[in-house]
């Protein structure tokens, strides 16, 4: 069991299981605030290792490895989506029987274990009837066509996703035929999906939320999401929605972490109806790459939310200090070398991040944030210098 009261100040440790962007930005905010931060992961070269105090190189999936890292650290923690729950058991174990407290994970098995399984946060959503959109379980290459059949009724397109396993638009299939449901079982590997009733959205948005052991909790404004080829291309916020939908948006937000038990972020991707309604998608409980734009933005990052929400220190509102605007750099940029960076830098508002990372199709390199006394300028400066540059 998590201890809900113990609060963890600065000197202490932190553990990060995972290399990536995200972990590196963790390390960042987590040094800056007082914290030793270690990463474990599996390549010197991973971006958080340059951030790190101290970096491991090890199997981040080796439930031995993991437990070994929990003796020594005060917290655990992760950045990457497929996180197998057996290793943050082994680590929860040793917390359990470490003396003086142990280590606490930090989101937890349980959670990890809805968060990777699309199955699991429908029937969530379901169970507590938080809105989603019309979905069906496809457990057997027999359930398929039945599925596929009741939500196509009425000519409506459908989705089917891998229940586990997919992100940024992979192990997705747009059905536009009860022939194309047929082959997609297999074409999709003939694992379960979960099949979806295409969403007739007017925005993409989501909810960052934020919970401490201690049960408090908090959420960021809700950010405006443009997608490109299924991967993030840009975060606005404010993100221009009614007062009344932002009101559900995060109450939704804010309402699933705490059925989850989150402890940590816990991000909330969402579809925004015509009529203002929002229709919960997926989660993500770790910092998401929509809210890098709270770097400039808000008054406190994600990063930032998301130690101080492990380490049970209180958690107050965040606010929008300045419009801004979030545009993904990815590997396309690359194509005739490095990008010309200057363009950037000759525009007055804009912040350039680039993950160390080396370049590949459709690979999240980096991103730039544009922060302005509007989001219509913000938008328009950080669309010229994406112009520039690609
Ligand atoms: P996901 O991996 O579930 O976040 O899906 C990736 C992207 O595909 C989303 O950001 C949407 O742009 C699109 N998408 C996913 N599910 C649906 C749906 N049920 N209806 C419409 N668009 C969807």
């Amino acid at each position: 069991m998590i201890d809900t009261t113990k609060v963890i100040l600065p000197p202490a440790t932190i553990a990060i299981l995972g290399g990536g962007q995200l972990g590196a930005m963790l390390c960042e905010a987590g040094r800056r605030m007082g914290y030793r931060m270690v990463v474990l992961s599996e390549h010197e070269t991973d971006p958080a290792g340059r951030w790190a105090d101290h970096h491991i190189k090890g199997d981040t999936r080796d439930p031995a490895t993991v437990a070994r890292l929990a003796r020594q650290v005060d917290v655990l923690t992760n950045e990457f989506e497929q996180v197998p729950p057996e290793v943050l058991e082994a680590a929860e174990r040793v917390g359990a029987t470490g003396g003086g407290g142990g280590c606490r994970v930090a989101p937890g098995s349980a959670v990890q274990e809805t968060c990777r399984d699309r199955r699991r946060e429908k029937n969530l959503f379901a169970a507590h009837n938080f809105p989603h959109g019309p979905f069906a379980i496809v457990e057997t290459a027999a359930d398929m066509l039945p599925a596929y059949e009741r939500l196509a009724e009425g000519g409506k397109a459908v989705v089917a996703k891998t229940a586990r396993g997919g992100y940024d638009g992979k192990g997705q299939k747009w059905l536009k035929s009860a022939d194309a449901a047929r082959h997609a079982w297999e074409q999709l590997g003939s694992v379960p999906l979960m099949l979806e009733q295409a969403v007739d959205f007017i925005a993409e948005a989501s909810v960052i939320a934020a919970r401490s052991p201690s049960g408090a909790s908090a959420s960021f404004p809700m950010f405006k999401n443009e997608h490109r080829n299924g991967i993030l291309f840009q975060t606005i916020t404010p993100g221009g929605f009614s007062e009344e939908t932002e009101k559900q948006a995060r109450a939704a937000a804010e309402g699933i972490a705490e059925k989850l038990g989150v402890v940590g972020l816990l991000a909330v991707e969402m579809f925004v109806l015509a009529d203002g309604r929002v229709l919960v998608n997926e989660l993500a409980a770790r910092p998401h790459n929509s809210g890098h734009v709270t770097l400039r933005a808000c008054t406190r990052s994600q990063f930032e939310m998301h130690i101080a929400a492990i380490c049970n220190l209180p958690l107050s509102p965040v606010h929008i200090l300045r419009p801004g605007v979030m545009t993904n750099l990815l590997g396309d940029l690359w194509r005739s070398g490095e990008p010309a960076w200057g363009e950037l830098f000759a525009e007055p508002h804009g912040t350039l991040h680039l993950y160390g990372k080396s370049p590949r199709p459709g690979r999240k390199m980096g991103h730039m944030i544009h922060t302005a006394a509007t989001v219509d300028e913000a938008l328009a400066a950080a669309n010229s210098v994406f112009a520039r540059l690609a």
